[in-house]
């Protein structure tokens, strides 16, 4: 495996070459640019994971800066250092600042920082082509209406057979449980498509807590999995005063539902099956990034499956839908600017990490 590689670009040569000699201590690869032009030549190439940006720079703005980072590179980890307005940090953060080192930097809180960002996460991307979306926008809700009354009409005439019939009938009734599930399972599919596809409501942005958040998916994850979830040991750590954040609850709830249900899955055939979910939040008060992260033990992710992850429909499960990382991208990345990162090792598990943007809720005027 190659070296962690940190970009540090910064005009001061002293703090660049100190910054660079402590990581480089610490097994990083480091380069350093001392102004935009050099950062954005090196970028490409060297396809570091972590940026370390002075916003002072003497040839560009670094919010300009942090929009050609954006596209070039979006999953590039970017970590302000220096000195930062105030009222910038929100602006920064929509750029996707994920923290922010006033100088003199704590050499242990930056390491901190950086191997959080780096040393496990593999950004996900969920690309749709134009094309695509707009024949999936136009195609799903056609199929869904065709599907879903011919579907209600199975399970009602199911429902009566069943009722009428003599249960004792061995192959009767195994046939009839068939065609429940099967119903259920389209159901269930259908329901996935309308979730990928569905508009955000307006709505159902609020404040709220994440750990009661977590808490009603963890008990709605107990309801679906029945007595499997028995065997499972469930860790979670809430950070004390976390803050509020202001989101979608309900699509939120939809994407820790749906890393749970997956993270569940994937320890179906594990010896240990263990499932640790921390809430953290990283930032000055007001501010920052609320993170939620899963971790399981299941069985992981080949390597050479990584990149697909999040393509709408590649699922790798017998009854998969392959839609719930693609909604879980959407919801977060597209709808929320915020930051969603995997990171697997095959036969060992797989974190999840979701990173929300914490501010309040517009004033109302
Ligand atoms: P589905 O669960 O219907 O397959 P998802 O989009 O939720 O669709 O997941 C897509 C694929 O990503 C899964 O089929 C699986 O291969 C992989 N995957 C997602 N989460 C995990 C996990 N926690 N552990 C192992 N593999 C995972
Ligand atoms: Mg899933």
């Amino acid at each position: 495996m190659t070296a962690k590689h940190v970009l540090i670009i910064d005009p001061d040569r002293d703090f660049a070459e100190s910054t660079k000699k402590f990581l480089r201590s610490q097994g990083f690869r480091v380069s350093c640019a001392s102004n935009g032009k050099q950062a954005i030549k090196k970028i490409a190439p060297e396809s570091p994971l972590v940026a370390l940006l002075c916003l002072e720079l003497p040839d560009m703005k670094g919010q300009e800066l942090l929009i050609r980072i954006n596209e070039m590179a979006p999953h590039l980890a970017v970590l302000v250092t220096g000195h930062c307005k105030e009222e910038e940090i929100s602006k920064l953060i929509d750029l996707g600042v994920i923290d922010f080192f006033p100088k003199p930097v704590n050499p242990s809180d930056l390491l901190k920082s950086i191997k959080n960002a780096a040393s496990f996460f593999r950004p996900m991307r969920a690309d749709l082509g134009t094309d695509e979306d707009s024949l999936i926008q136009k195609f799903f809700p056609f199929l869904i209406h065709e599907l879903r009354n011919p579907l209600q009409a199975i399970g009602g005439a199911v429902s009566i057979i069943e009722k009428r019939s003599n249960l004792k009938d061995k192959p009767l009734s195994q046939s009839i449980r068939i065609i429940k599930e099967e119903v259920q399972y389209i159901n269930g599919f259908i329901q996935n498509c309308l979730d990928f596809i569905r508009p955000s409501n307006k709505n159902f942005w609020i404040e709220f807590d994440l750990t009661e958040l977590v808490s009603q998916c963890l008990k709605r994850l107990a309801y679906i999995f029945e007595d499997s979830i028995d065997g499972i040991t469930i860790n979670t750590y809430f950070e004390p005063s976390l803050p509020k954040v202001y989101a979608n609850y309900e699509e939120i709830k939809e994407v820790v539902l749906n890393l749970l249900k997956n993270a569940v899955e994937a320890m179906d055939q594990s010896d240990i099956k263990a499932l640790e979910i921390r809430v953290t939040h990283k930032g000055l008060t007001g501010s920052g990034w609320a993170d939620i992260m899963i971790q399981d033990q299941g069985r992981g992710i080949r390597q050479d499956q990584v990149e697909n992850l999040g393509t709408p429909f590649f699922t790798t499960k017998l009854r998969g839908t392959g839609l719930g990382l693609a909604i879980c991208h959407k919801i977060i990345v597209e709808r929320h600017k915020g930051k969603m990162m995997i990171e697997s090792r095959e036969n060992q598990g797989t974190t999840v990490t979701i990173k929300l943007p914490v501010r309040s809720a517009p004033r109302a005027t």
